[in-house]
């Protein structure tokens, strides 16, 4: 079923309009022109009559037939075999609610949750009402000192925002010891970058946050200039703040751990924060302990905050507390305050359609209750000897590794066995945890609609339950064998965790086209087999390089190796600097590295098992892998999701990773002049 309300599509509209003004500013570039390969995922860039030659362009040769065939559905900006998992994933996810029964505890959480969500009567009937007695309540606050009893003394859960905020973990330089972290202020807008030089996407984004804002405000009772007033005193607000918060590119760059590792003492937090009551958050209202070690991940944003916070700014801090907290919490509300929020959080996707309720909602609780979720899912789809294959598999790989280790010629010997010891210590969590007593959410209560429950109350109880846990779980270490904190089963994910040295691979990644049970062992290698080579070579990347098998952040290194290492790292930033997915369009090719060195690492890995198989279809395999990647995605979306993220584009995945190998370029009869051949001394695989 799909519902737009009026209100929705005329938000819709709006953004649209103003797209289309924006685009009509600049002149559209030529998508086609590509160096040095064609830009294959993007719609329109390959028709019946594109040359595809597998010489040339693989990605394209081996995908073209899918891409022809390959359409975006209403609604979304990309489509490929993941997306195809994941909606495949979220119709199994909605269906374990339209059609299952809750049997355990936890299952009865989520479905009252669930519940709670598709009564669009009774939301309807309570309306903004809950987020109006929490503006109403900031609106009250007339001086800094009552703003600061606001944040000390209410429930974090409870405000609506805060331009700071913590987190009590384990220290990464030390593990076993634990620090409190302060995190930058959070912006309306995901990339600081943003503020200074507005980008088109960026600019998307902060037209449909001011759009979702105001139509809130407005409904909260505020007058269209009121509204107004409050979201560019925000933005103002915000302004002066954005220097000091790390820009997405400085946060993808080789350094940022350092750069972000502060470590201050009490009386220096107490000191840096100003007027902030910082430590008073922290212990009365987060409900951390006193502590002495502290980690200031930006100290310049600090100073800014504590240089604001001021009573002649109260109001521009008022107007952040508002303007954040109105845009947070629409979506728990009646049904049109929901549509807003949804339009403006897939602004990025195109034409907006607000999916049926049990996808939205079985999702939704998803995200809120994993582990009930997570445990239903298992039993309903996962299955124990799929588990067992990719167990072997896996076993298999890091006696690969081993041998790749061994080969290293920049690497002592004395450096191989730590990272042979490393390499053995990595724990590995397949599709879904053995024993499920540690996952349920004792204490936790979600009332019905006939108890007198709603989704606001449900919602703030569920982050009261996650803080309070989190809080008891400071200073304690947490069990080995634990897979919360690192991802449930029924993410189509997989990740390497430098923390735990853990691999984790997603249980929605089993079951489909990314990896089932009747798949060839070629099939296998080249998708989710890859996939898992990729997270174990993240325990030996830039990062992996200076994080021990403990989670320490150290460098285990000798320089000389670290050197020899980041001239590597190097040449492979300055290879992916020097790709343009199209002309006009370039980026730091520093932010790939980490990725592109994982990616080449699982592709090395997993030729080296295909070496010891008889008749191994390399065919199968390398296409298999080129399909693992197949994406078809707007340019839009390009821009704003796929040029910032850490992963190479889709086709470069395919095209980088495989001219690196001479099993590939020899297979296929590779030769200098083709697209795909790379000479020897140019090749930028670290491992
Ligand atoms: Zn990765």
């Amino acid at each position: 079923m799909i519902r737009k309300t009026i209100s929705a599509l005329t938000a819709l509209m709006m953004l649209l309009t103003a797209f289309v003004a924006a685009a009509e500013t600049a002149p559209e570039p030529d998508y086609t022109t590509g160096t040095p390969w064609l830009y294959v995922d993007l719609i329109g860039n390959v028709t019946e009559e594109t040359e595809a030659n597998l010489k040339d362009n693989f990605a394209l040769a081996a995908n073209k037939e899918k891409l022809l065939k390959l359409e975006i559905p209403t609604g979304y900006p990309c489509i490929g075999i993941g997306e195809e998992r994941v909606l495949q994933t979220q119709k199994d996810l909605a269906r374990m609610f339209t059609e299952g029964t809750a049997v355990t505890r936890e299952a009865k959480l989520a479905f009252n949750l669930y519940a709670l969500l598709t009564d669009w009567d009774t939301r309807n009937a309570i309306g903004v009402a809950p987020l109006k007695e929490q503006t109403d309540a900031v609106e009250r606050i007339a001086s800094l000192d009552e703003m600061n009893r606001y944040f000390t003394e209410v429930a974090p859960e409870e405000q609506l925002a805060c331009p700071w905020s913590c987190s009590g973990e384990e220290d990464s330089t030390s593990m076993g010891q634990w620090v409190i972290s302060i995190c930058w202020s959070e912006l309306l807008l995901s990339d600081s970058a943003e503020y200074a030089n507005e980008t088109p996407s960026g600019k998307k984004q902060r037209e449909a946050k001011t759009l979702l804002a105001k139509n809130m405000l407005v409904k909260l009772g505020y007058t269209e200039a009121e509204a107004d007033a409050k979201i560019e005193a925000c933005l103002s607000f915000e302004r002066l703040l954005a220097p000091t918060v790390y820009t997405m590119e400085e946060q993808t760059v080789t350094g940022f751990e350092a750069r972000s590792t502060n470590p201050r003492t009490r009386e220096e937090v107490a000191e840096a924060g100003g007027r902030i009551p910082l430590l008073a958050y922290i212990e009365k209202a987060v409900g951390l302990p006193a502590f002495d070690r502290y980690n200031v991940l930006a100290p310049e944003n600090l100073a800014a905050l504590s240089r604001l916070y001021t009573d002649e700014n109260l109001e521009m801090i008022k107007s952040y507390v508002i303007v954040h907290g109105v845009i947070d919490r629409a979506g728990d509300l009646d049904r049109e305050s929901y549509e807003w929020k949804y339009v403006c959080d897939h602004v990025d996707f195109g034409e907006v359609t607000i999916p049926d309720d049990a996808a939205s909602f079985s999702q939704y609780v998803t995200d809120r209750l994993p582990w009930a979720v997570a445990r239903l899912y298992s039993e309903t789809y996962l299955k124990p000897e799929d588990k067992e294959r990719l167990t072997s598999l896996a076993e298999d790989m890091v006696a690969a590794y081993h041998r790749i280790i061994e080969e290293a010629e920049f690497l002592s010997d004395e450096t191989k066995a730590k990272a042979i010891d490393k390499l053995e210590s990595i724990r590995f969590l397949i599709l879904y945890p053995d024993d499920w007593t540690p996952y349920s959410y004792d204490g936790l209560e979600i009332k019905t609609a006939a108890e007198g429950g709603t989704v606001y109350d449900a919602v703030t109880a569920i982050w009261r339950y996650k803080r309070l846990q989190k809080a008891a779980a400071f200073g304690k270490v947490p069990e080995a064998t634990l897979w919360t904190g690192v991802s449930t089963p029924q993410k189509v994910n997989c990740n390497y965790d430098s923390r735990n040295n853990t691999v984790f691979v997603g249980g929605g990644m089993a079951g489909g086209s990314m990896y089932n049970s009747e798949m060839r062992d070629e099939e296998v290698y080249g998708k989710i087999g890859f996939y898992i080579g990729h997270e174990i070579s993240h325990a030996f990347d830039r990062s992996g390089a200076m994080t021990d098998k403990n989670g320490n952040r150290v460098q285990w290194w000798t320089d000389g190796e670290m050197a020899a290492f980041m001239e590597k790292n190097r040449k492979l930033a300055d290879y992916f600097s020097a790709i343009h997915p199209w002309e006009g369009v370039s980026w730091n090719g520093d932010t790939k590295t980490g990725e592109a060195c994982a990616d080449m690492g699982g592709m090395k890995c997993m030729l080296m098992l295909a070496k010891e198989k008889e008749n191994f279809d390399y065919d199968l395999f390398f296409r298999s892998y080129a399909e693992c990647h197949l994406l078809k995605l707007t340019p839009e979306y390009a821009m704003a999701a796929k040029f910032p993220d850490v992963h190479p584009l889709n086709y470069l995945r395919v095209n980088t990773v495989l001219q690196q190998f001479d099993e590939f370029l020899d297979f296929y009869g590779i030769k200098e002049g083709d697209g795909m051949y790379l000479a020897p001394e140019d090749r930028v695989n670290i491992w």
